[in-house]
């Protein structure tokens, strides 16, 4: 039984820690996709809550954003630590009533979901003016998926993805978090990559009460991919990063795609041929920031 609690804030929009974005939305505490890796868990700590993740929301109202000026031309990232797209959205139309009081100002903005309830606000996502949209893609086995989320399925995802992209809206498919050894990610670029503009790609990191979750996880049903786990998890070895890296440019390179570490999505127009964005390193940067 999922516990829905309504709530008021003071202001919608905070301070983002994320490296590219100026501000974050949340329009939710708490997330009904509850995946089994979802860092955003440390949520509860802050937030008094005993129950799973996965298993409560908080549903924000707040008050009017009163100095746009503030945001004109920032970037502000929907989604950090909640899905704005997750099944409470139907009801509560949260993220949406974010995006009609933000429409008409000039706001570079991302929304990233795991969800195709975005469709119900393609029209209102069509008058932004610098906007992107990203779905976590980080398999093509959907058994592999169920284990791990409560979100609809990838091809519904993908599906979603394109509809967003034949409107000319800029989409990524965020391969994330790729799972070493179960992550095939360069099937998912195959996959999509005539239907986004931007491919991001971030590692699993596993840290809090999630760690031991993910290991066990490993343990139980991929018991062959152990020794990775513990290497990469345990011991803090960078090599299994180091390779994928490599094998990826390599890819790109024959494939004539692009590949970076670094991008803003703000910067560029809609373009056909996708941009590889490799985030594995960003913590790095953030601790040197
Ligand atoms: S969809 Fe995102 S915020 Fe929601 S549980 Fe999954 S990782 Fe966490």
């Amino acid at each position: 039984m999922n516990n829905i609690k309504e709530i008021e804030v003071k202001n919608i929009i905070s301070k983002s820690n994320l490296l590219a974005y100026d501000y974050a939305v949340n329009p939710y505490i708490g997330c009904l996709h509850g995946c089994k890796y979802c860092y955003a868990s440390f949520m509860k700590k802050f937030t008094g809550h005993s129950e799973e993740w996965g298993e409560f929301v908080d549903v924000k109202f707040w008050n009017p954003i009163k100095i746009f000026k503030k945001y004109n031309k920032k970037s502000i990232f929907i989604g950090s630590v909640t899905d704005p797209y997750q099944p409470i959205e139907l009801r509560y139309e949260r993220t949406k009533a974010f995006l009609e009081e933000i429409k008409d100002f000039d706001i570079n903005v991302n929304i990233s979901t795991k969800s195709d309830l975005i469709l119900r606000d393609l029209n209102l996502i069509k008058q932004f003016k610098n906007i992107n949209v990203s779905w976590s893609i980080n398999t093509l086995d959907e058994d592999f998926r169920k284990e791990m989320d409560n979100a609809v399925s990838i091809e519904r995802r993908i599906s979603c993805m394109k509809t967003f992209y034949d409107e000319k809206i800029k989409t990524t498919c965020f391969i994330s978090p790729i799972f070493p050894g179960i992550t095939d990610v360069i099937a998912i670029i195959k996959k999509c990559r005539y239907c986004c503009n931007t491919i991001w790609l971030e590692k699993l990191n596993l840290r809090d009460d999630f760690k031991l979750k993910i290991l066990n996880y490993i343990t139980n049903y991929y018991p062959h991919l152990y020794n990775l786990y513990k290497e990469i998890y345990i011991d803090n070895k960078v090599d299994y990063w180091k390779k994928l890296d490599k094998e990826i440019k390599d890819f790109c390179d024959r494939e004539k795609l692009l590949y970076v570490k670094d991008n803003n999505v703000f910067d560029r127009d809609f373009c056909n041929n996708p941009i590889v964005v490799n985030y594995f390193y960003h913590d790095d940067i953030k601790d040197t920031k």
